[in-house]
């Protein structure tokens, strides 16, 4: 017991330490605090919000969902973009993480989570997990970004959490991606995803630190997909304290990601 205590000491010393140059520089703005989580690790479910449907041609293929997000201009996002950002990643991954939506960085690359954020997620997944960006699966639950003036997209500061009308219409998308990849579970990736994967009102500081079932059943009932709410990284380099409670999110992972073997 002394020993495992030992151990996961260095692995969290280690982790810490690795994390230190993505935190060096504070990033402006605030973050959610970080209230004392529950240890549970035991999977429940929240409310189950309704199944969205595709409201197109189902696609055959990953390929083929990439290029219906494309061409999609199902709400207002998919004429400011400069590219959709469908996602990135293994399509036989174990593991999806979950952001609200693409941001500047996104936008301009075409590509889920670059940028400082996008660094430090991938330290984590390295550090915790022992995985690259590309072991893993990494989307958004909408595709183009949000932005408060979607007439200046070459504009910093222009980000804004997307609306419920903008989740709705794109929402599906994600759907036939966890479909196509079969993952064994889910990071939501800070309140936005939690809230709407899990559909729960409660922030993401008051639902971390366990694990529940994807409400919503794409494999039929007994095979529920595991989901792991934690901060956005973009909360950590906002405030260094929440890195303690992503190393138990992402230990809490590890030990669902071993269990499904
Ligand atoms: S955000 Fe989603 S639904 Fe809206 S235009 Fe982009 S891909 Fe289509």
């Amino acid at each position: 017991m002394r020993r495992e205590l030992a151990e996961a000491a260095v692995d969290l010393a280690a982790y810490l330490k690795g994390l230190d140059d993505s935190l060096a520089e504070p990033v402006p703005g605030g973050a959610a605090g970080a209230a004392p989580a529950p240890s549970l690790a035991a999977a429940s479910s929240p409310a189950r919000p309704p199944e969205p449907a595709m409201r197109e041609e189902r696609p055959a293929d990953m390929d083929a969902l990439a290029a219906q997000v494309r061409g999609c201009r199902k709400c207002g996002l998919g004429h400011a973009r400069l590219k959709a950002v469908f996602g990135v990643g293994s399509c036989k991954a174990r593991v999806v993480f979950v952001g609200e939506g693409p941001g500047f960085q996104e936008d301009h690359q075409g590509e889920p989570f670059v940028g400082r954020s996008g660094q430090l997620l991938d330290k984590i997944l390295e550090t915790v997990l022992g995985l690259k960006r590309a072991d893993v699966y990494i989307a958004n639950i909408v595709k183009c970004h949000p932005m408060k003036n979607p007439e200046t997209p070459e504009a910093h500061g222009n980000d804004r959490p997307p609306t419920p009308e903008e989740i709705s219409a794109c929402r599906p998308y994600l759907d036939e991606q966890l479909r196509f990849i079969r993952p064994a579970c889910i990071v939501t990736l800070g309140s936005v995803a939690t809230k709407v994967l899990l559909g729960t009102e409660k922030g993401i500081s008051l639902v971390r630190g366990r694990a529940y079932d994807y409400p919503v059943e794409l494999f039929g009932p007994g095979h529920p997909i595991k989901v792991v709410p934690t901060y956005h990284p973009a909360a950590l380099l906002r405030n260094p304290n929440l890195k303690r409670d992503t190393w138990e999110d992402m230990k809490l992972l590890k030990s669902l990601l071993d269990a499904a073997k």
